[in-house]
């Protein structure tokens, strides 16, 4: 009999099932070939303390120290840059990220390709880190194996039924006392498995395209570059560009590919504030960033069934929210008093969705 049986392999499930095996045995079970083979091997890979809504940097404000102390953490920058006619979005999202403005010409120190021509507003926030998701992702696996937990891929789960306890049939089955639905963009579709009510997860498509660095510059201290209103984006990535169109186009959970016409349209985007056009795109892929109605993580026990603990919604943020999102599913999940505040527990919780 397993005490946690983690339904998806990705950043959600391992963060999770790590914080778990600490106190009760844990196994993974993920359907793919490969663990963080969907959102979680396609994301930019960056923190950023001020980004999401306030739950989200609630839970990235908790997660920062863990990801100094484990050294996960390199810095960045964020760059906002606006044309002319974009001034009030750019006030905004000057507010929001908490950013400080410079003048186009300190923007063009840092990022020596931008065109003074378009690039009307700028400002720059040095709180921005790459995070190393592929080492957060294999450490949080190290730890449940070594606490002699199990992370098994090639596991698709097909049913689940209630008798007492989980049985959970996949490639083999398994018996379990608590189910942590980390399923990403097929999160509704594991609960509607299990009996449990879904809870309205979207999946929203973004694509990125991988570019040679623009007129052969060394980018690797660039800040990533955001389009105001998050239009469009650009972030250094081991000597190249990746930009992406910023799309949250609405589809059904899939492996994810980029739409060709929405890729062209977000060059177009970049390259209008840059002097240097894009001649070659050298391999481009897409991912889902999965949403709950409100825009923000579904995180403890359904209501309905307190063996049947979510740990979804992760939009955007998953792993810049991963370690405190996790603490709170494990003291959730033990009946633990959450280190999180009250208010911010509520506002991640499924009842809020019921
Ligand atoms: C282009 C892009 C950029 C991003 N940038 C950032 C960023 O800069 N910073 C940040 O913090 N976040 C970012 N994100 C978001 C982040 O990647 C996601 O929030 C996070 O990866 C979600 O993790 P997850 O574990 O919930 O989902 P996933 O990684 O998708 O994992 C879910 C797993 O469940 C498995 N599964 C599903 N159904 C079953 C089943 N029936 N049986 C067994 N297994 C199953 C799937 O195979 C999958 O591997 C970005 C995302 C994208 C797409």
């Amino acid at each position: 009999m397993i005490d946690f049986l983690i339904i998806g392999g990705g950043i959600a499930g391992l963060s999770a099932g790590a914080r778990l095996s600490e106190h009760g045995s844990v196994t993974v079970l993920e359907a793919e070939d490969a663990l963080g083979y969907h959102a979680s091997g396609r994301s930019a890979a960056l923190f950023e303390e001020g980004y999401g809504p306030p739950s989200v940097v609630a839970l990235n404000k908790a997660s920062a120290e863990f990801f100094f102390t484990n050294d996960y953490l390199t810095p960045r920058g964020l760059m906002l840059l606006a044309k002319s006619d974009q001034a009030e979005q750019f006030r905004k999202d000057l507010s929001e990220l908490g950013m400080t403005e410079i003048s186009v010409a300190d923007a063009m120190v840092h990022v020596p390709v931008l065109n003074p021509e378009t690039v009307a507003y700028a400002a720059l926030s040095e709180g921005a880190y790459d995070i190393d998701t592929d080492r957060v992702l294999q450490d949080f696996a190290r730890t449940i194996r070594a606490n002699a937990g199990s992370v098994l891929t090639r596991q698709k789960v097909t049913r689940i039924r209630k008798d007492g306890n989980w049985l959970v049939e996949a490639a083999d089955v398994f018996q379990a006392r608590t189910i942590v639905n980390s399923a990403g963009a097929w999160a509704d579709e594991v609960a509607r498995m299990a009996g449990i009510a879904p809870i309205g997860i979207t999946p929203r498509r973004r694509s990125m395209a991988r570019l040679p660095a623009p007129g052969g510059h060394d980018v690797k201290n660039w800040p990533m570059m955001l389009g105001a209103g998050e239009t469009w984006y650009a972030k250094p990535d081991a000597g190249k560009l990746l930009v992406s169109p910023s799309e949250a186009d609405p589809v059904e959970p899939h492996d994810a590919y980029a739409d060709d016409m929405v890729l062209a349209e977000g060059l177009a985007r970049y390259e209008e504030m840059v002097n240097s056009p894009v001649t070659r795109v050298e391999t481009n892929w897409a991912g889902l960033r999965s949403f709950a109605p409100d825009g923000t993580l579904v995180l403890g026990p359904d209501p309905s069934d307190e063996s049947f603990v979510w740990s979804a919604g992760q939009g955007g943020y998953g792993f810049q929210t991963a370690p405190a999102a996790s603490r709170l599913v494990a003291d959730l999940a033990l009946g633990r008093a959450p280190e999180l505040d009250a208010a911010m527990v509520s506002a991640l919780a499924v009842s809020r969705l019921r």
